[in-house]
């Protein structure tokens, strides 16, 4: 039976690769894995399979009668439809530990580190299986992504040793320039409806009971967005209504290494408590702010007593 490797839903880049790098480390051992992905490919999430030359995953949004192998999440949020009425036999992570359970033992691999691609250089090299060059690009495109080219404070030491290797593996001279053309694909936001934007990197959290969405969009500039921002919010007011507590939206200026944050809440000085800053109409400038898991999500279970 095909076990099928899938990383969360709005997948990014590093929940692309990281299917596609477990799914060949698992195929080199003998077994039959197939990449996934939950829905379209991000616009940096393309360039980096295009640049390495590697193909697109197949779509995969429903678990019901498969096995599945589950990348960067353990969260049922995040997870495919009818997990339960399918079976996890393995996860390879790099976030907090989530709510999914398992009738049976697992393969269970998580690391607090910046990237599900360093948790996977860890088990290629535990196994001693040789990464393809091509398949090593798009782990240190991952890396580079997670990590906001290392400024991130989810960066540790294992990433920049991981990109260390993984560079000289996939023969890329100039990480910079990688993570320049990947910012600058990731960021192209001109005539992309609004939607599409805020679910680009979107996720669901439960807190307390409360169903809160972060949003996050990285910028070379929050000029890219400013006659974007009613239609945001706009967006933003309609994907409460369908049931949430809270939206926010992260405008993340990866030069200035801030935040702008964008709130739609049912208890707006809640938020602004979570993050000691004032509203100003409807967004925040939070300075240091660039990871919604280290930063963003840790502050707002804080505020919701979870
Ligand atoms: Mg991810
Ligand atoms: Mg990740
Ligand atoms: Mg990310």
């Amino acid at each position: 039976m095909s076990v099928y490797v899938v990383g969360h839903k709005s997948p990014d880049t590093d929940s692309v690769t990281a299917a596609i790098a477990y799914a060949e480390l698992m195929k080199a051992k003998g077994e039959d894995y197939i990449p996934c992905m939950q829905g379209k490919a991000n616009p940096e999430t393309i360039t980096v399979l295009d640049r390495f030359g590697v193909a697109m995953p197949e779509n995969m949004t429903d678990a019901a009668g498969k096995q599945v192998a589950l990348v960067d999440h353990s969260d049922l949020a995040q997870a495919p439809d009818n997990l339960s009425d399918g079976e996890v036999v393995a996860i390879v992570d790099h976030h907090k530990i989530g709510d999914v359970t398992t009738n049976n033992p697992i393969f269970f691999c998580a690391m607090p580190v910046g990237c599900t691609g360093t948790v996977l250089k860890v088990l290629y090299d535990l196994e001693g299986i040789a990464i393809q060059p091509q398949i090593a690009g798009i782990m240190l495109a991952a890396i580079l992504s997670d990590t906001v080219n290392f400024k991130s404070p989810t960066c540790t030491d294992a990433d920049k040793k991981a990109v260390a290797e993984l560079k000289s593996i996939a023969g890329v001279d100039d990480t910079d320039s990688l993570f320049m053309d990947m910012l600058k694909a990731k960021s192209a936001v001109e005539g992309v409806p609004p939607m599409d934007l805020l679910d680009r990197d979107y996720k669901d959290f439960d807190m307390k009971g409360k169903k809160v969405g972060v949003g996050q969009l990285e910028l070379a500039t929050l000029d890219q967005v400013a006659s974007m921002r009613d239609d945001l919010y706009k967006a933003m007011e309609e994907k409460k209504a369908g049931g949430r507590h809270s939206v926010l939206l992260m405008l993340t200026d990866v030069v200035k290494e801030g935040t702008d944050l964008m709130v739609v809440s049912d208890d707006p000085a809640m938020i602004e408590g979570a993050f000691n800053a004032k509203l100003d109409g409807n967004s925040m400038w939070i300075d240091g702010m660039m990871s919604r898991k280290k930063q963003t999500v840790p502050n707002l279970q804080k505020a919701f007593g979870c």
